[in-house]
Protein backbone atom coordinates (compact mmCIF):
# COMPACT_ATOMS: atom_id res chain seq x y z
CA UNK A 1 0.00 0.00 0.00
CA UNK A 2 2.74 2.29 0.82
CA UNK A 3 4.76 1.19 -2.14
CA UNK A 4 1.79 2.31 -4.23
CA UNK A 5 1.02 5.47 -2.73
CA UNK A 6 4.46 6.44 -3.36
CA UNK A 7 4.37 5.50 -7.22
CA UNK A 8 1.00 7.52 -7.21
CA UNK A 9 3.00 10.47 -5.51
CA UNK A 10 5.81 9.77 -7.93
CA UNK A 11 3.83 10.03 -11.31
CA UNK A 12 1.82 12.56 -10.14
CA UNK A 13 5.03 14.89 -9.17
CA UNK A 14 6.38 13.98 -12.77
CA UNK A 15 3.06 14.54 -14.83
CA UNK A 16 2.95 17.90 -13.19
CA UNK A 17 6.33 19.09 -15.01
CA UNK A 18 5.81 21.30 -18.14
CA UNK A 19 8.14 21.15 -20.83
CA UNK A 20 9.62 24.20 -19.56
CA UNK A 21 10.53 22.63 -16.17
CA UNK A 22 11.89 19.51 -17.66
CA UNK A 23 14.52 21.30 -19.80
CA UNK A 24 15.06 24.04 -16.89
CA UNK A 25 15.42 20.48 -14.75
CA UNK A 26 17.83 18.99 -17.24
CA UNK A 27 20.11 22.31 -17.60
CA UNK A 28 19.95 22.47 -13.91
CA UNK A 29 21.19 18.45 -13.22
CA UNK A 30 24.15 19.64 -15.98
CA UNK A 31 25.45 22.46 -14.10
CA UNK A 32 25.37 20.41 -10.57
CA UNK A 33 27.42 18.03 -11.99
CA UNK A 34 29.51 20.84 -13.46
CA UNK A 35 29.75 21.86 -10.36
CA UNK A 36 30.35 19.01 -7.96
CA UNK A 37 27.51 19.44 -6.53
CA UNK A 38 25.36 16.18 -7.68
CA UNK A 39 25.56 15.21 -4.06
CA UNK A 40 22.71 17.66 -3.51
CA UNK A 41 19.41 16.47 -3.57
CA UNK A 42 18.28 20.40 -5.79
CA UNK A 43 14.44 21.04 -7.02
CA UNK A 44 13.48 23.72 -9.33
CA UNK A 45 10.20 25.90 -9.69
CA UNK A 46 9.49 28.49 -12.15
CA UNK A 47 7.81 30.83 -10.31
CA UNK A 48 5.53 34.14 -10.68
CA UNK A 49 7.51 37.45 -9.87
CA UNK A 50 4.92 38.08 -6.93
CA UNK A 51 6.48 34.86 -5.42
CA UNK A 52 10.79 36.11 -4.80
CA UNK A 53 12.27 39.66 -5.23
CA UNK A 54 10.30 42.24 -8.09
CA UNK A 55 14.48 43.14 -9.26
CA UNK A 56 15.09 39.28 -9.09
CA UNK A 57 14.90 36.65 -12.16
CA UNK A 58 15.25 33.89 -9.69
CA UNK A 59 16.36 32.67 -6.07
CA UNK A 60 17.37 29.99 -4.09
CA UNK A 61 16.93 28.56 -0.90
CA UNK A 62 19.35 26.10 0.57
CA UNK A 63 20.98 23.70 3.58
CA UNK A 64 24.38 23.29 3.71
CA UNK A 65 24.23 19.90 6.24
CA UNK A 66 21.43 18.29 4.32
CA UNK A 67 22.55 19.35 1.29
CA UNK A 68 19.23 20.23 -0.19
CA UNK A 69 18.01 23.14 -2.11
CA UNK A 70 15.37 24.86 -4.17
CA UNK A 71 15.56 27.00 -7.17
CA UNK A 72 13.34 29.40 -8.20
CA UNK A 73 13.25 30.33 -12.23
CA UNK A 74 10.99 33.52 -13.14
CA UNK A 75 8.09 32.25 -15.13
CA UNK A 76 8.23 33.30 -18.62
CA UNK A 77 4.81 35.64 -18.69
CA UNK A 78 6.80 37.53 -15.89
CA UNK A 79 9.70 38.22 -17.90
CA UNK A 80 10.98 40.76 -19.71
CA UNK A 81 12.75 38.75 -21.92
CA UNK A 82 11.25 36.25 -25.07
CA UNK A 83 12.62 33.25 -27.51
CA UNK A 84 16.61 32.61 -27.64
CA UNK A 85 17.27 35.38 -25.43
CA UNK A 86 14.57 34.41 -22.77
CA UNK A 87 15.75 30.84 -22.48
CA UNK A 88 19.49 31.85 -22.29
CA UNK A 89 19.02 34.14 -19.79
CA UNK A 90 16.75 31.32 -17.56
CA UNK A 91 20.00 29.57 -17.92
CA UNK A 92 21.90 32.50 -16.52
CA UNK A 93 19.17 32.54 -13.72
CA UNK A 94 20.00 28.51 -12.94
CA UNK A 95 23.96 29.04 -12.88
CA UNK A 96 23.74 32.05 -10.73
CA UNK A 97 21.78 30.80 -7.79
CA UNK A 98 24.18 27.23 -8.36
CA UNK A 99 26.76 29.78 -7.63
CA UNK A 100 25.45 31.14 -4.73
CA UNK A 101 25.16 27.84 -3.20
CA UNK A 102 28.69 26.98 -4.38
CA UNK A 103 30.22 29.90 -2.14
CA UNK A 104 27.58 29.52 0.95
CA UNK A 105 29.96 27.64 2.72
CA UNK A 106 32.11 30.87 3.01
CA UNK A 107 29.47 32.65 4.89
CA UNK A 108 28.14 35.91 5.21
CA UNK A 109 29.68 38.61 3.24
CA UNK A 110 28.50 41.85 1.74
CA UNK A 111 25.60 41.19 -0.28
CA UNK A 112 26.81 43.66 -3.55
CA UNK A 113 29.91 42.24 -3.65
CA UNK A 114 28.62 38.73 -2.95
CA UNK A 115 26.47 39.38 -5.75
CA UNK A 116 29.28 40.76 -8.33
CA UNK A 117 31.18 37.76 -7.31
CA UNK A 118 28.84 35.77 -8.41
CA UNK A 119 27.59 37.21 -11.75
CA UNK A 120 31.66 37.08 -12.96
CA UNK A 121 31.71 33.71 -12.05
CA UNK A 122 28.52 32.79 -13.72
CA UNK A 123 29.63 34.72 -16.74
CA UNK A 124 33.09 32.72 -16.72
CA UNK A 125 31.37 29.47 -16.36
CA UNK A 126 28.64 29.93 -19.56
CA UNK A 127 31.56 31.94 -21.65
CA UNK A 128 28.67 34.41 -22.57
CA UNK A 129 27.35 37.07 -21.30
CA UNK A 130 23.72 37.46 -20.35
CA UNK A 131 20.76 39.12 -21.52
CA UNK A 132 19.57 40.76 -18.20
ZN1 LIG B 1 22.21 36.60 -6.67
Amino acid sequence: MRVVRALLLLSFSCSAMNPLELRLVDQMRGWQKRLGLDDWNMTLKVVRQSDIDPNAWGSAHWDLRAKTATIQVLDPRDYNLKGADLRLDMECTIVHELVHIQIAPLGPADPGVREDVVNRIMVALLNRQCPN
